[in-house]
């Protein structure tokens, strides 16, 4: 089965849409007319407006960092899925371990933001991934049937169709330390087949899983040779231009 590979850049909190503008616009001067893989850019809340705009024409998705799960109401601070489709934003990072260590994010409260994503036509990138205690402790596998298991409840093999998983162990994020491939590799090989267990195996064949912590132009092509590793969610090595292009041409 191949999977088109997707590179996907979270920003965090970087960039205003002036930067963002100017990013966009450096970086399509950089692109292959047909890149070999699907590229996403998830830029803050306010400078979603202004990518999709820069953005409009060239082979860039844009997702958004997080969405609420209620259509709307006094939910103050809070963004719709309706808010973001309206822009024209296509796909949403959910479950980011920087939103469940810092803002109270469980697997419940994701699976009610997958949930909402799918029904309103966004496309979840749905993080999951084990902390360095976890792995030391031997959990990992449990810790990611877990998520999954809890991340997706109530989906149909329909909407979770629509599903896009990253798996980011915790301790590979923004510390320079990689899962070697092999690691990674097994974590994706155990992921694809949660999915088979829980919905179907042309599901989970179909199923694009990235990987995430610490990808950079010089590693990205090892991980990206590896079976079940379909492409990469990418946070400090997205915020440059000139590097992240070295990661959307990883085999070249
Ligand atoms: C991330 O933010 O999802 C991430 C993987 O960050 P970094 O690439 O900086 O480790």
């Amino acid at each position: 089965m191949s999977r088109r590979v997707l590179i996907a850049g979270n920003w965090k909190m970087h960039k205003t849409a002036a930067e963002t503008s100017d990013f966009i616009k450096q970086l399509a001067a950089m692109l292959p007319q047909k890149p070999n893989v699907d590229i996403t850019l998830a830029p803050p809340f306010t400078a979603l407006e202004t990518a999709v705009r820069t953005a409009g024409g060239m082979p860039i998705t844009i997702a958004a960092q997080n969405v609420y799960w209620e259509e709307k109401g006094a939910f103050t601070g809070e963004v719709s899925v309706e808010m973001l489709t309206c822009l024209g934003v296509e796909q949403v990072i959910i479950g980011h371990s920087e939103r469940r260590q810092f803002f109270g994010e469980t697997n419940k409260t994701v699976n009610l933001k997958v949930k909402a994503a799918i029904k309103g036509g966004l496309a979840p990138i749905m993080c999951i991934g084990e902390t360095l205690e976890e792995r030391e402790a031997e959990k990992t596998l449990a810790v990611l049937e877990t998520q999954v298991t809890e991340g997706t409840a109530g989906l149909s093999p329909e909407e979770a169709s629509k599903l896009i998983v990253a798996y980011e162990p915790i301790w590979a994020i923004g510390t320079g330390k990689t899962a070697t491939p092999a690691m990674a590799q097994d974590a994706h090989a155990f992921i694809r087949k949660l999915f088979e267990k829980i919905f179907n195996k042309e599901l989970a064949n179909r199923l694009r899983i990235l990987y995430g912590g610490s990808v950079k132009p010089d590693n990205a092509a090892d991980l990206m040779a590896m079976e079940d590793i379909d492409g990469a969610l990418v946070g400090g090595a997205s915020l440059k231009p000139d590097v992240f292009i070295g990661i959307i041409k990883y085999d070249f």
